[in-house]
Order: C-alpha cells, then sequence, then structure tokens
C-alpha cells in the first residue's frame, strides 16, 4: 500500500500544538506516528510522512497538512491525535478509549477506521467506534481516503497506564494492512524448560511476582526485576 500519515498539530511547546493532559498528543502522536511509519515501511509498504512541526498556526498547519497529503498518490490518509475531555486524573478502573473519523460513511476509510479501532480495542482500550464528520478540515480536503485516529484520552489516568506508543503502532498498522511486524522477543531463548537448569524440572520451585492481561506491563515488571539483579523471565500460560 502506499499510505500517508501524519501527527496532528505542532510540536509540543510550540502554538497550535495538541491536548495536554497526564501525557502531552503532539509528544505522543508523534512516537506513534514515527513508530507506525516504520513499522509499516518493515512491512514493506511505501509511507509519506506529512506530519507538520513549523506551522504558525492552527489553519496554517492544516493547509501544510494537507498539500503534504495530496502531493502523492496514495490508498490511505492516516491522521494520529489523542484524545482530551476525559476529566479522570485520578483513574476509574474504565479506559475512555479510541475512536476515528471518516469524512462520510461511504469512505473507503471506513472499513479501515473500523479494523483499527478494533486492533486498538484488543489491547485494552474501550472502542468508542468509527464517527462520520464532515468539518474536520483533513478529512474534507485530503484526496486519498482519510481516517483520524483519536488514540485515546490523555487526561485519563486508566487511558495513559495502559497506553505505550509501540503497542498503539502495531495495532494502527494491523488495522490497516492485517499485518504485524516481527517483535523482538526478549523471551525466544527463555521459553519454559530452556531457561531451567538441568536437573530434574519437576524439583523447581518457581516463585511468581505478578500475572498480567497486557503484556506490555509484563515487560515492565520484568524490566524491573532484571534492573534490581533478579534473573526475571517472562512465561505466556
Ligand atoms: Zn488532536
Amino acid at each position: 500500500m502506499i499510505i500517508n500519515v501524519h501527527a496532528g498539530h505542532n510540536p509540543a511547546g510550540k502554538v497550535a500544538c495538541g491536548a495536554v493532559g497526564i501525557i502531552n498528543e503532539s509528544t505522543e502522536n508523534r512516537r506513534v506516528k514515527d513508530e507506525v511509519i516504520s513499522q509499516l515501511r518493515e512491512l514493506g509498504h511505501t509511507v509519506y510522512d506529512c506530519t507538520c512541526d513549523n506551522g504558525t498556526g492552527q489553519t496554517d498547519i492544516l493547509k501544510k497538512i494537507v498539500e503534504k497529503c495530496n502531493a502523492h498518490k496514495a490508498d490511505l490518509d492516516v491522521s494520529i491525535h489523542f484524545n482530551s475531555g476525559a476529566k479522570d486524573p485520578s483513574g476509574n478502573d474504565r479506559s475512555t478509549g479510541v475512536e476515528a473519523f471518516v469524512y462520510s460513511a461511504a469512505s473507503e476509510a471506513k472499513e479501515y477506521a473500523e479494523k483499527i479501532c478494533q486492533a486498538i480495542a484488543s489491547i485494552g482500550f474501550r472502542d468508542r467506534g468509527v464517527k462520520v464528520s464532515t468539518t474536520l478540515y483533513v478529512l474534507r480536503h485530503t484526496v486519498a481516503p482519510a481516517v483520524l485516529v483519536e488514540c485515546c484520552f490523555v487526561d485519563d489516568k486508566d487511558d495513559v497506564e495502559l497506553y505505550n506508543y509501540r503497542d498503539m503502532a502495531a495495532a494502527i498498522v494491523h488495522g490497516i494492512t492485517g499485518q504485524s511486524v516481527q517483535e523482538p522477543d526478549e523471551t525466544e531463548s527463555a521459553v519454559p524448560g530452556e531457561e531451567t537448569p538441568s536437573g530434574d524440572k519437576a524439583a523447581l520451585s518457581r516463585v511468581q511476582v505478578g500475572a498480567y492481561s497486557i503484556r506490555a506491563n509484563a515487560e515492565a515488571m520484568r524490566d524491573k526485576l532484571l534492573a534490581d539483579g533478579y534473573d526475571a523471565i517472562i512465561v505466556q500460560a
């Protein structure tokens, strides 16, 4: 596929930057955007980065993004944003979640939008669904089918705790292409059985420190244990 990808708004700290909550939209959408681009390229797709980092204001940024998008004949334009307005700074154990916008219900982008939402929901975010908007500048003015993804909420503690840019990017890439890049899997050489020293496996007593439904959380705990000098591995059961 040929795909245009951009992060919305100016970079953090400049005029017309994105939403700020527990995390900063303009920082995180650029992390996600860079990772989406690199994963799509690894999968063999042609990708153009249409992000604007030097807009003089919101209108200028939008115009520059659209100019870059329309300079290429693409199969899809992907606009990466983070949402705000959840007003849940201390967490209520519920994700506010992902939503995506397309220009019309008949847009070819709608199916991509649905798959992107489903993929992001599969890592734990609530699926707020695909919405139609004829007022969003980027959707209105881009030539290729376009989807605007609001990955999750910057002001929802539950979303922020669940979020990491790599998994978010992988979900977006999977939503667009149905493909995933091969994860560099540190645990591959440490599958149960291989990690055990020679001897009777049944005689080993294992100490477990946590069980996580989100892989990233398991990785974070493993990294913490490794950093503390423990010989930790992740076992998928
Ligand atoms: Zn935004």
